[in-house]
C-alpha cells in the first residue's frame, strides 16, 4: 500500500499539521532543505515543490539571488493537479541555483545529508530528497535535466522517479534546458511515486511538448549492463552492484553485458546541449522585465545590465558563457550541431537495447562525499560525476533510482532505465525489489 493511502486512513490528532510545520522549521535550521515552509498547511498529504516550480503567491527563486522577491501570479500545472487531488502544499525545496549542479552545493546554503549533515545531499533537487528522507509522509515534486532526481535520491537513500520526457507538463516550470527538463517525483517508495505521477501527468494545452500517450507496463526479464559505465567506479559500489545483479539472477532475471562506446561521450554531449539551452533561457534576466531590477534608470546600459546579472552565482555565469560560445555562428556545427547528431545516435542505439530489457547501473560512481570535498572539485571533475545519469536524460527515457545497499551507514542507489512510455515497468521493477529489501529511514518527522 502506498503511504498516501495509509495516511488518508490514519487518524490525525488535532494540531497535527501545526506540529509538523514546527518540526520542519526546526529541522530546516540543521539541514537547509526548504526555501519556504507553508505555515498555512491544514490538510492533505504533504507535498513539496522544487523551488523552480511556480506556486501562486509563493516566492519562487530557483535558489538564485536574481529571482529574489519573484512571486508568480499562477500555479504550474503540476501544482494545480496535485492540490486538486488531495495533496497539501508543504513548501518549496532547496536546489542548486537554476538546477546547475550535482551535489546541492551551488546554493546559498547547501541542503545537508540526512544521515550525516557534513555530507552532501546530492543535487540539484537536493531539498526534495532531504525532505523525503526526514519525513514519514511526504512526496517531493522535483525536476531532472541531466540527473537531478536520481543523484539526490541516491545520496539520501530514497526513491527518485524521472518519467519519460513529455508525460508531465512543464507549464510553470522555470526552464533550464527545454528539450531535457522533466518533472518527476522523490518519495519513500515506488508506490508513492506512482501515485503522485498518476496525479500530475497528462496532456496540457499550455505545454505543446506534452504528449497524450498511454503509459505502458511492459515487463522484461533481461537486465543490461553497459560495460563502459561501470569502468571508473568506487570499488565498494562496484562489488555491491555485482551482488545486486546476482540477487536479480536468482529471481529469474538474465544479466547481459554489452559495450556501447558512445556513452563515453554522453557527459560532453549533455553539457554542450544543456548549456546552450540554459544560456538562451537565462537571457531574459536582464533587469528590465525579469530579474533583479535596479532602481537607478539614469546609468549606462552596460552598467545597468551588468549590475543585474551580477546577481547570478559563479556556476550560472560559467554556463551562460560556455552555452553562448557553443552555439555561436562560427563554431556551432563543431559543438552544438555535432552534439545534437550524437544525441540522436545515442537514442537510437539505446532504444534498440531497451526493446529487449532494462538498463541497470549504480546511480552515482562515487560514495557520498563531504560538502567540503566537492567544494574543492574543478567544474570538469564535477561534471564527470554525472557519467551514469546523463544518458537516460539525454534520451528522454524513464528511470528510477532506488536504494540498494548501505556502505558504512550511507545509502547507495542503483538506477533502472526502461523504454519511452514504459514508465510503469520501471516502477514495478523497483516495487519488486522493495518486496525483499527494506529501506532504512533514521528520521520520521510527522509520523502518526
Ligand atoms: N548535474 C547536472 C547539471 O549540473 C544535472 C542537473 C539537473 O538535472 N538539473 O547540469
Amino acid at each position: 500500500m502506498s503511504s498516501i493511502d495509509e495516511f488518508s486512513k490514519k487518524h490525525k490528532k488535532e494540531g497535527y499539521y501545526e506540529e509538523l510545520v514546527r518540526q520542519l522549521k526546526e529541522a530546516n535550521k540543521k539541514y537547509h532543505f526548504m526555501n519556504q515552509v507553508n505555515e498555512g498547511l491544514t490538510e492533505g498529504y504533504p507535498i513539496s515543490f522544487k523551488d523552480n516550480i511556480c506556486v501562486k503567491g509563493v516566492e519562487t527563486t530557483c535558489s538564485s539571488e536574481i529571482l529574489k522577491g519573484y512571486v508568480p501570479p499562477f500555479n504550474a500545472t503540476v501544482v494545480e493537479k496535485a492540490l486538486a487531488n488531495g495533496f497539501g502544499f508543504l513548501g518549496k525545496t532547496n536546489m542548486d541555483e537554476f538546477g546547475f549542479g550535482t551535489f546541492g552545493t551551488n546554493a546559498k546554503e547547501p541542503a545537508r545529508n540526512p544521515v550525516n549533515p557534513d555530507y552532501v545531499s546530492g543535487g540539484s533537487s537536493s531539498g526534495a530528497a532531504v525532505a523525503t528522507a526526514l519525513m514519514k509522509y511526504h512526496a517531493g515534486v522535483a525536476v531532472s535535466t541531466g540527473g537531478s532526481i536520481s543523484s539526490p535520491a541516491s545520496f539520501c537513500g530514497v526513491v527518485g522517479f524521472t518519467p519519460t520526457y513529455g508525460l508531465v507538463s512543464r507549464y510553470g516550470l522555470i526552464d533550464f534546458g527545454n528539450s531535457l527538463d522533466k518533472i518527476g517525483v522523490i518519495s519513500r517508495s515506488a508506490a508513492d511515486a506512482r501515485r503522485v505521477f498518476d496525479t500530475i501527468r497528462g496532456v496540457d494545452r499550455y505545454d505543446a511538448t506534452c504528449v497524450d500517450s498511454e503509459v505502458r507496463s511492459e515487463k522484461k526479464k533481461k537486465l543490461i549492463v553497459i560495460n563502459e559505465l561501470t569502468e571508473n567506479m568506487d570499488e565498494k559500489i562496484r562489488s555491491a552492484f555485482e551482488k545486486l545483479l546476482r540477487k536479480m539472477e536468482n529471481r529469474g532475471y538474465k544479466v547481459e553485458r554489452t559495450d556501447l562506446g558512445l556513452v563515453k561521450n554522453a557527459v560532453s554531449i549533455y553539457y554542450i546541449i544543456s548549456m546552450a539551452e540554459a544560456s538562451t533561457n537565462l537571457a531574459r534576466y536582464t533587469g528590465f522585465k525579469y530579474g533583479k531590477i535596479s532602481e537607478d534608470f539614469t546609468q549606462q546600459y552596460n552598467k545597468f545590465f551588468t549590475d543585474s546579472r551580477n546577481a547570478f552565482g559563479t556556476e550560472v555565469k560559467r554556463r551562460i558563457i560556455l552555452g553562448t560560445f557553443v552555439r555561436g555562428a562560427s563554431v556551432k556545427n563543431r559543438y552544438y550541431g555535432k552534439a545534437l547528431k550524437a544525441r540522436s545516435l545515442l537514442i537510437r542505439r539505446i532504444k534498440e537495447l531497451l526493446s529487449t530489457g532494462y538498463l541497470i547501473s549504480p546511480t552515482m560512481p562515487i560514495r557520498t562525499p563531504r560538502i567540503k570535498e566537492v567544494q574543492e572539485l574543478t567544474p570538469l571533475q564535477t561534471y564527470a560525476m554525472d557519467s551514469l545519469t546523463v544518458t537516460p536524460n539525454l534520451c528522454g527515457f524513464p528511470h528510477v533510482s532506488f536504494p540498494f545497499e548501505y556502505i558504512e551507514g550511507m545509502p547507495v542507489g542503483a538506477q533502472v532505465v526502461t523504454d519511452h512510455f514504459n514508465d510503469n515497468a520501471a516502477l514495478s521493477f523497483v516495487e519488486d525489489w522493495e518486496s525483499d529489501f527494506k529501506y532504512r529511514f533514521e528520521h520520521n518527522l510527522g509520523s502518526l
